[in-house]
């Protein structure tokens, strides 16, 4: 059993999940599609073990939105983004990390997705950069 236990949820607080596991391959994802579904430059995202990741409280208050195999769940209240989940992943949840409120260990790894970014936004951290995904995925 591992103990690392890390809480988050939604903006409004309807949404509540904890993770009992480590966060994985953290990136920032500059793609079109993240920065609409984030309204921001990025979104910053990490892998969690299915097994290591529950909601506790409001899993009923989430509304999805899909595409392909890809599934992005929010609360339908505020409208917080949460986790994702891919059909081709089956044992794994994308977590947004914006939504964890515990203080983590782990720490983004690359951006992803780079020459999409935004052309207002300048990248200035020494991580890696790739135009796609990381190359280890
Ligand atoms: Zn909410
Ligand atoms: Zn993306």
């Amino acid at each position: 059993m591992n103990a690392k236990k890390y809480y988050g949820g939604c903006l409004c607080g309807n949404v509540r999940f904890e993770i009992t596991g480590d966060i994985k391959n953290i990136v920032f994802c500059h793609c079109s599609q993240c920065r609409k579904a984030q309204g921001s430059a990025f979104a910053t995202n990490g892998n969690i073990d299915k097994n290591d990741f529950t909601f506790t409280a409001g899993e009923d208050q989430l509304t999805a939105y899909k595409d392909g195999s890809l599934t992005k769940y929010f609360c339908q209240q505020c409208g917080s983004p949460i986790i994702s989940k891919n059909t081709a992943k089956p044992n794994t949840v994308r977590v947004r990390l914006g939504a964890i409120e515990s203080s983590i260990t782990e720490r983004p790894e690359a951006h992803i997705f780079a020459t999409s970014k935004a052309d207002w936004e300048e990248i200035t951290d020494d991580l890696p950069q790739y135009e796609s995904y990381e190359p280890t995925r």
